[in-house]
C-alpha cells in the first residue's frame, strides 16, 4: 500500500523532485534544514506559495495545511496585518527598542499574568536563557525535564531519545528526568535540592499529545515550591489552548513562561516572561553579566521587525475570537475522525488541545511520555501521511498532529475527514 502511494507521490511531484536533485549538490542532506527530510514520499515537496491555510507546491498541487509550519504558522500563512507591518517597518534591526516592544510586553503580561518579558529569536533560545538565569539565581547546577520532552535544541533537555548529536557533556550530569503524570517521579527528581528549575510543557506535545491528569499540574507546582525549584512552563505549542495558552486556560502559576514560533506570524521570535519575584531575583544578581557577553542574549533578539510582526499577530490575528473559531474547527475535525474510527471499529484515539488535535494508534490516549512513545507505529504513520498528502492534506510530519489557524475553513476540515476516512477504509 505504501508503494502504491509512493508511485502516486512521484507522479504528482516531478518539479519538486528536480529541485531536490539540484539542492542535493549544495545543501547538507539536500535541504536547508535537516528536519525537512522527514516528510513522507522520499523528498520534500517544494513550496510555491501559501496564504491562510492554503499551500501550493511548485507542481501546482494545492493543500489544506494542518501542519502550519509545526506551529510556526499558527496565525495562518502570510496574514495580512503581519505582511502590512513588515512592509511598513522602517529599520529592521538597530539595537534600539521600539514602542511595539512595550505593547507586546503589555499584551503578553495581560495574557499570561506574568509582569516582565524579554525576547529572543526562537523558543529554543528563550528556554536556554531562562535555564541560565534560573541556575544563576538559585545557585543550583541541575535542571529537570520530563521523559520524551522536547523544548528545542537545548542541550540540557536533549534526554531520553536516541541520537543526541555531539553532546557537550552527558545530559545525565545536567538533568534529572521525571515521567509526565507521575508525581512520585517529580518528587524524586527534586528532592536532592540541586534542581534550579523544572522546564515543562503543560501537556506533552512532542511525543503525541499527552494531557495532564486531574491534579497533576497543581501537584507539580506544589512540589516545585516545596523544593525551591523554579517552574518554567513552555507554551510554544500549547498556546493552541487559547490566547494565554494553558497558563490562562487552566489557571497555572509558573515562575516563568517561554514562547516562540507563532507569536510573530512567521517572523522569527521567541519570548520569555517572569514573575515579579523572579524578576527581582534576576535584577539582584549584581555579578551576573546579563548585558554583555555573559551568555544570555543575541544581537538580533528583540529586533524591531520581529516586534512589529508580534504586535500585528497578537493584536489582529491570534485574538481571543480567532482562538474560539479555531477551537470550533478543531471540534469539527475531531468529529470527522471519530465518526470514521467508529464506523470501521478502529482502535485508535484522538486527543485535543484547543486549536490542535492528534490521533494516536492506541485505543486509549497514552498517559505518560513512555507510553506515548510505545503507541507509535512508523509504517502506519508513513502510510497515513503519504495518503493524505497525495489527496491535498498536510499534517505535521513527525506525528499525527493537526492545527487550525484563523483562516482554516470548514471545507478544508472536511477535505481531511474525507481523505482520512478513505485511508481508514483502505486499511481496515
Ligand atoms: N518548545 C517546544 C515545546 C517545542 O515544541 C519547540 C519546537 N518544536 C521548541 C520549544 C523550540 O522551538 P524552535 O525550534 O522554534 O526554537
Amino acid at each position: 500500500m505504501i508503494e502504491r502511494e509512493q508511485e502516486e507521490f512521484a507522479r504528482r511531484h516531478p518539479r519538486s523532485r528536480e529541485l531536490h536533485e539540484r539542492a542535493r549538490r549544495s545543501l547538507l542532506a539536500g535541504v536547508p534544514m535537516s528536519w525537512m527530510t522527514m516528510w513522507a514520499g522520499g523528498h520534500p515537496v517544494y513550496l510555491r506559495e501559501a496564504q491562510g491555510a492554503r499551500l501550493v507546491d511548485v507542481d501546482g498541487n494545492e493543500y489544506a495545511d494542518f501542519c502550519l509550519g509545526d506551529t510556526g504558522a499558527m496565525a495562518g500563512h502570510s496574514p495580512e496585518p503581519v505582511m502590512r507591518a513588515i512592509r511598513e517597518r522602517s529599520g529592521l534591526t538597530t539595537m534600539l527598542p521600539t514602542e511595539d516592544a512595550a505593547w507586546v510586553g503589555e499584551e503578553l503580561a495581560r495574557r499570561f499574568s506574568l509582569p516582565f518579558w524579554q525576547f529572543s529569536l526562537s523558543a529554543t533560545d528563550a528556554n536556554r536563557w531562562l535555564l541560565r538565569m534560573c541556575r544563576q539565581v538559585t545557585r543550583r547546577p541541575k535542571v529537570a525535564v520530563f521523559n520524551w520532552c522536547y523544548h528545542g535544541s537545548v542541550d540540557e533537555a536533549l534526554v531520553g531519545r536516541e541520537g543526541n548529536v555531539g553532546p557537550m557533556v552527558d545530559p545525565a550530569e545536567t538533568t534529572r528526568v521525571a515521567e509526565f503524570n507521575e508525581l512520585g517521579s517529580v518528587e524524586a527528581a527534586l528532592v536532592h535540592g540541586d534542581v534550579a528549575c523544572l522546564l515543562m510543557e503543560p501537556a506533552l506535545t512532542n511525543i503525541g499529545i499527552v494531557l495532564p491528569e486531574e491534579g497533576f499540574l497543581d501537584g507539580v507546582r506544589e512540589l516545585c515550591t516545596r523544593h525551591g525549584t523554579l517552574l518554567i512552563v513552555d507554551e510554544t505549542h500549547t498556546l493552541s489552548a487559547g490566547p494565554g495558552g494553558c497558563t490562562a486556560a487552566w489557571g497555572l502559576e509558573p515562575d516563568a513562561v517561554s514562547l516562540g514560533k507563532s507569536i510573530a506570524g512567521g517572523v522569527p521570535i521567541g519570548a520569555y516572561g517572569v514573575s515579579a519575584e523572579l524578576a527581582e531575583r534576576i535584577a539582584a544578581e549584581e555579578d551576573a553579566d546579563y548585558e554583555d557577553t555573559g551568555g544570555v542574549g543575541g544581537t538580533l533578539a528583540g529586533n524591531a521587525l520581529s516586534l512589529a510582526a508580534a504586535r500585528a499577530t497578537l493584536g489582529e490575528v491570534l485574538t481571543a475570537e480567532a482562538f474560539e473559531r479555531m477551537s470550533g474547527l478543531r471540534e469539527r475535525f475531531v468529529a470527522g475522525v471519530d465518526a470514521a474510527l467508529e464506523r470501521h471499529s478502529v482502535p485508535w484515539s484522538i486527543v485535543s488541545l484547543g486549536a490542535r488535535a492528534e490521533y494516536r494508534f492506541s485505543a486509549d490516549p497514552p498517559r505518560t511520555g513512555a507510553e506515548s512513545a510505545q503507541a507509535d507505529d512508523r509504517e502506519l504513520g508513513e502510510y497515513l501521511h503519504l495518503y493524505l498528502l497525495n489527496r491535498g492534506v498536510l499534517i505535521t510530519p513527525f506525528h499525527n498532529m493537526a492545527l487550525m489557524c484563523p483562516a482554516t475553513t470548514e471545507a478544508q476540515v472536511d477535505r481531511h475527514t474525507e481523505a482520512f476516512t478513505a485511508a481508514v477504509e483502505a486499511l481496515y
